[in-house]
């Protein structure tokens, strides 16, 4: 039941992100006038001059230092594979496993989503701070390397979650694979381990108003991405809405795969990026974030295991 070991496809598309829509020079150009007109302060303390200052650069890595699991509390998250587990054990899934089989899939977070990790996420995302970009992939890299440090020998398909088309054309550039293109570029991917983005979104050019605006889900992405909405509506939002690239169908079957994105919340758009890869046969064995929010409040106990994973991975 195991899956093969497969040769992993090739990366696909051009270096600087194959999400699409903006040409890469494009992307530059953009960046260095936000450079140019942002005034630079401190996103930890506001000090001027620098994105982030030194003691803040401290308190920055000693939050993403330590990777942790934190599927904990993220009520969307898909199930572990059971053939991944039957790989990892030795045994057939759920055979003296506490879980019985139905344990949700594996996350890596480098920290918590909070204080100054989610003000340097923040700026780096949506205020054109992509100087912080070596910091912000030195945490996420230190979490491939854990995530990779857990699975079977092998090779390893990277997988990060497709940006949308909107976000990429208002930003310029696409955060996650900023992040991780420059981690491939210097070699601290980890070893084994291949970047390639077979996953997209079915309906990459979504406009309002648009032909698909009768489809529920399109419907409710029309309003923006997932913040703000709850488990239900996150689910509903992206339920159905990716799918692998044309080019890599026929070609993942039984890859081994871990998931990227940038910050856990229910986990339900990483749900829907490892339903894609899986209908494909992809053995998906886990997924991997820069950073994960806390269980919402009320949720007691998910929290304090949470906190134990938290220790206990460190
Ligand atoms: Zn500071």
């Amino acid at each position: 039941m195991a899956h093969p070991v497969r040769a992993l496809p090739d990366a696909g598309g051009a270096p600087g992100g194959s999400s699409g829509g903006v040409p890469a020079a494009a992307g530059r150009a953009l960046r260095g006038f936000w450079a140019l007109i942002l005034p630079t302060s401190c996103v930890g303390c506001g000090r001027q001059d620098t994105s982030l200052c030194r003691p803040c650069r401290r308190a920055f890595r000693r939050a993403t230092v330590r990777p942790f699991r934190a599927e904990a509390g993220a009520g969307s998250l898909p199930l572990r594979d059971p053939a991944a587990l039957e790989t990892r054990t030795g045994a057939p899934p759920g055979a003296g496993d506490a879980g019985g089989g139905f344990e949700p899939l594996p996350v890596v977070a480098a920290g918590i989503y909070g204080g100054v990790v989610a003000r340097a996420l923040l700026a780096f995302k949506n205020a054109g701070h992509t100087d912080l970009a070596r910091p912000l992939a030195a945490a996420l890299g230190g979490a491939l390397l854990a995530a990779r440090a857990g699975l079977p020998a092998g090779p390893c398909l990277l997988v990060p979650v497709p940006t949308r088309g909107r976000s990429l054309r208002r930003r310029g550039y696409d955060p996650l694979g900023l992040l991780l293109d420059g981690l491939r570029r210097r070699g601290e991917l980890p070893a084994g381990s291949r970047l390639a983005r077979p996953v997209g979104h079915r309906h990459p050019g979504m406009r309002a108003g648009g032909r698909s605006a009768g489809i529920p889900w399109f419907a409710a992405a029309r309003r923006g991405g997932q913040k703000g909405l709850g488990r239900r509506g996150r689910q509903e939002n992206v339920a159905g809405s990716m799918r692998v690239r044309r080019r890599y169908r026929g070609r993942l079957q039984g890859v081994q795969c871990l998931v990227v994105d940038d910050v856990l919340t229910t986990g339900a758009t990483l749900a829907e990026a490892v339903r894609a890869l899986r209908a494909e046969g992809a053995a998906v064995a886990g997924a991997v974030v820069l950073a994960a929010t806390p269980p919402p409040s009320g949720t007691e106990l998910a929290y304090s295991e949470f906190r134990r994973n938290r220790r206990g991975e460190g």
